[in-house]
């Protein structure tokens, strides 16, 4: 049985994607789940909410020295925002390569913040960006029975071997 935080290294790795509230603001929850399902990952766990302060600022706790701390945990707590577990081969590095890079100016189009919209303080989404830190965020937004195991008859369509 897949551990609901996923196994890194294998198919069954996990990451957690959120859409900020801007972009759930932006109708772009579609857009972007779709460009996840599109590359072959699988949803394994999904939720909308509106976070509070506190949760946000436990979200973006390596950051809280930053000068720009205040202003994201007000972004991030202002409005809803849709909580997500992907799974698939590699998906946390490749789920961040589908991001782009933190600032949406030096993102490459075909990538989501390239695409989607321009400021680094509106850039509507967040992925992990290690399998540590998916663990963490996996095991902070979501309880164990809210993430599923399923498989897939497409998946020999999608991996070589298993
Ligand atoms: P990410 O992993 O690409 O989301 O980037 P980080 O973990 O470094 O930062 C988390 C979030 O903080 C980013 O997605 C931005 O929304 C915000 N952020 C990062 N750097 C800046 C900055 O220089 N200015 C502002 N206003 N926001 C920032
Ligand atoms: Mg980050």
């Amino acid at each position: 049985k897949v551990p609901f935080t996923g196994l890194p290294g294998t198919n069954y790795e996990r990451t957690f994607i959120a859409i900020k509230p801007d972009g759930t603001e932006r109708r772009l929850v579609g857009e972007i789940i779709g460009r996840f399902e599109k590359k072959g990952f699988k949803l394994v766990g999904i939720k909308i909410l509106h976070p509070t302060p506190e949760q946000a600022a436990k979200h973006y706790d390596d950051l809280k020295s930053k000068p720009f701390f205040d202003g994201l945990v007000k972004y991030f707590s202002s409005g809803a925002v849709v909580c997500m577990v992907w799974e698939g081969k590699d998906v946390v590095k490749t789920g961040r390569k589908l991001i782009g890079e933190t600032n949406p100016a030096l993102s490459v189009p075909g990538s989501i913040r390239g695409d989607l919209c321009i400021e680094v303080g509106r850039n509507i989404i967040h992925g992990s960006d290690s399998t540590q830190s998916a663990n963490d965020e996996i095991t902070l937004w979501f309880g164990e029975t809210e993430v599923t195991n399923y498989e897939s008859p497409l998946e020999k369509f999608i991996y070589e071997r298993k």
